[in-house]
């Protein structure tokens, strides 16, 4: 699953123009939500919730996985790399070294030659051995289903954590923010925000709860098939009628 980038938020206009010496009202102004308040937003998210049930309805975690171990291992790898290719190297990966204490003794050579393809294999060994030395020390090797302590485990973010819980046990602790979701959220008028964090936070007030695990799913995979990144098909698209195509530039007709 490619990773959304989190860059730092920006300071405010105002804020900096104070900041300088110059008086408030001679910065420049913050210009009004081009995509309205919570309520119409919120009626947006519902049409797009509806149409992506429509669409997608069995959409789910494209990284194979059989254990919720293997699940957040398969994620930890899926930062800057397509799933299909983590797909293609985590048989080996789990034959070898099936689950947290294995991992944990995998020898840092022989884990890096295994998942090489998936880039930044240096870091990510590293981080995949230390995240199952922590749950063995912590959790008796088992993945806890608590959002706080997945984060506190080394190379897992919130975006890993939200993964594992909702796809592994179905609990809606946040909503994924991937690449996909951040593209999408932007052009379908969900959010204005670039920010992983902020984009999240939006999201989880105009998209109910019970919603939030579907709704990234389903949302990615309308990112592959549909709303593409270069040239999203909105001919074809089945919200092409509500959906204000905020950025969108070029489209493939
Ligand atoms: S209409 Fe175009 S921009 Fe909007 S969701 Fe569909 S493909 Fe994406």
């Amino acid at each position: 699953m490619a990773t959304a980038k989190r860059t730092a938020p920006s300071k405010k206009p105002a804020a900096k123009a104070a900041k300088n010496g110059k008086p408030i009202s001679s910065a420049k102004q913050v210009k009004p939500s081009s995509i309205g308040g919570v309520a119409k937003r919120r009626a947006q998210a519902a049409r797009v919730i509806e149409r992506l049930k429509a669409d997608y309805p069995g959409a789910t975690c494209a990284l194979e996985n059989e254990t919720p171990f293997e699940l957040l291992i398969a994620t930890i790898l899926s930062a800057q790399c397509t799933d299909a290719r983590v797909n293609m190297v985590t048989p080996e990966l789990f034959k070898k070294w099936p689950d947290a204490e294995a991992m944990a003794e995998a020898p840092p050579k022989a884990l890096e030659k295994v998942i090489q393809s998936t880039g930044f294999y240096h870091n990510k060994a590293k981080n995949i051995k230390a995240a199952s030395q922590a749950l063995v020390e912590r959790h008796d090797g088992e993945i806890p289903k608590d959002l706080d302590a997945l984060v506190a485990l080394p190379g897992v973010g919130r975006k890993t954590a939200n993964v594992v819980l909702g796809t592994a046990f179905r609990m809606a602790t946040g909503v994924v923010v991937d690449t996909h979701v951040t593209r999408l959220s932007k052009r379908l008028g969900l959010t204005e925000h670039t920010d992983a964090v902020k984009i999240e936070q939006d999201l989880m007030e105009i998209v109910p709860q019970g919603e939030w695990v579907d709704f990234s799913h389903r949302l990615i995979f309308h990112g592959r098939q549909i709303c593409i990144a270069r040239k999203p098909k909105c001919p074809e698209c089945s919200m092409k009628s509500f959906c204000p195509k905020i950025g969108v530039e070029s489209v493939t007709s």
